[in-house]
């Protein structure tokens, strides 16, 4: 499908150093390394309801690591899924009378145009499960062919689900870390279906669901018409548009575990190779009016609304990039008043007829941006630069100009 024109990344003389991210596998930072070109999956979303500042945070967060992974010299390979039917769509559509083609095309859409106002670099693959279900089943097929995969009868349709048989998956867990008792409470939270008899192990995760009445179902093949699993989707798509490992699997904390635990499993039982991915990256929760922003709370600020009512989409993003994406934080009207009174100052500051020298200032960035996202320190570091600028002047006609370039292709933020 379409994903949403990519900002343009203004070139900045030198190179930005290598990049080091935390994985959550290994519980540290890492170094990563992958070469000329860097493979990144972020999950995307499923398209029930608009884009919150959860979201917007997640993906800007991942904007940054692909500027800093391009500054450092590395072509970025960017996919992203778009999960356009699962349960929570379908329910969400039959409460609220709705096609569900309608409220996800409607959903999606939105959310491409809040990636464009916050200058999201676009991924090179943006694809919806609706169009990628041949080759979801091309695969279940095959982990059924190698005896990775089983059948169980449904007892509700005439058909049978397809699930992954976790207990011949080595590794399964080192992702997550849980114990099995956090993974079965959070996988019944989290669309899996633990007490589905016939099932080999509580927590294998569902692969192909055989056609109900009353839900959409495509032709499945040797597997009869029905509709993927959550987690297939982005294996799939991963191992065909990455190929494995890739660089980077990256989603919001709360997708550790079920979905990239089983993701990964999933694609080390089709290709018969370990890692899925090199490293994992993972947002941290965004939280409002003292819970974790969610759908199911009803606890949104929407990054739609926020651009409904004026206010400068460069603001939003100064606002997600003042908090680094390992820490939760909460969002309040102070974030907002903040970014805003940062981003003009910054704007009187780059828009002058020269200033101080700015290689210390674009240096700092880079180092800060490579340096586990460190956004706060990349902030300040033009914060330190502004003051000195407002406050003394300089004699340097080419500082604002470069700075502003390299806020730009480093954060993403346009002056
Ligand atoms: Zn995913």
């Amino acid at each position: 499908m379409h994903s949403w024109p990519s900002p343009f990344i203004p070139d900045v003389p030198g190179r930005g150093p290598a990049v080091h991210v935390h994985d959550t596998g290994r519980g540290a930072v890492v170094r990563l390394d992958p070469g000329p070109v860097a493979g990144l999956y972020v999950c995307g979303i499923t398209p029930y309801d608009a884009t919150h500042l959860g979201h917007a945070a997640t993906y800007v967060t991942f904007d940054v690591l692909g500027r800093a992974l391009r500054d450092a010299g590395h072509e970025v390979r960017y996919v992203q899924n778009v999960t356009d039917v699962d349960d929570p769509l379908l329910a969400r559509a039959a409460r609220d009378g709705l096609d569900w083609t309608h409220l996800a095309d409607r959903e999606t859409a939105l959310f491409r145009e809040d990636m464009t106002a916050l200058a999201v670099i676009a991924p090179d693959h943006y694809l919806g499960v609706t169009e990628s279900i041949d080759l979801i089943v091309e695969d279940v097929e095959q982990l059924e062919a190698s005896g990775a995969a089983y059948r169980v009868k449904a007892l509700d349709a005439a058909g049978f689900d397809v699930y992954l048989d976790i207990a011949q998956r080595p590794g399964f867990g080192d992702l997550s870390g849980l114990t099995r008792a956090q993974m079965l409470a959070r996988f019944a939270e989290n669309g899996g279906d633990p007490e589905r008899d016939g099932k080999r192990d509580a927590l294998d995760p569902l692969l192909w669901r055989t056609e109900r009445s009353g839900e959409p179902s495509w032709d499945g093949g040797t597997l009869g018409a029905g509709r993927p699993g959550w987690h297939i989707e982005c294996t799939a798509l991963a191992v065909r548009y990455l190929g494995m490992p890739f660089t980077v699997q990256g989603g919001g904390s709360d997708l550790v575990f079920p979905h990239h635990e089983m993701s990964a499993v999933q694609g080390c039982a089709l290709t018969g190779t370990r890692p899925f991915a090199e490293v994992f990256v993972h947002q941290a929760m965004v939280g409002f009016d003292g819970a974790k922003m969610s759908k199911s709370r009803g606890n949104l600020v929407l990054v739609s609304a926020l651009r409904n009512a004026g206010v400068d989409p460069m603001a939003i993003r100064l606002a997600l990039l003042a908090h680094h994406y390992r820490t939760e934080w909460e969002w309040t009207d102070d974030d907002l008043a903040t970014a805003d009174h940062r981003l003009q100052t910054w704007r009187a500051a780059l828009s002058g007829n020269g200033g101080p020298p700015a290689e210390d200032a674009v240096e700092a960035i880079r180092q800060a941006a490579a340096d586990d996202l460190d956004t706060p320190a990349a902030l300040a570091a033009v914060d330190a630069w502004a003051a000195r600028s407002l406050a003394e002047g300089g004699e340097d006609l080419g500082a604002p100009g470069v700075l502003a370039r390299a806020v730009d292709r480093t954060l993403g933020v346009r002056i």
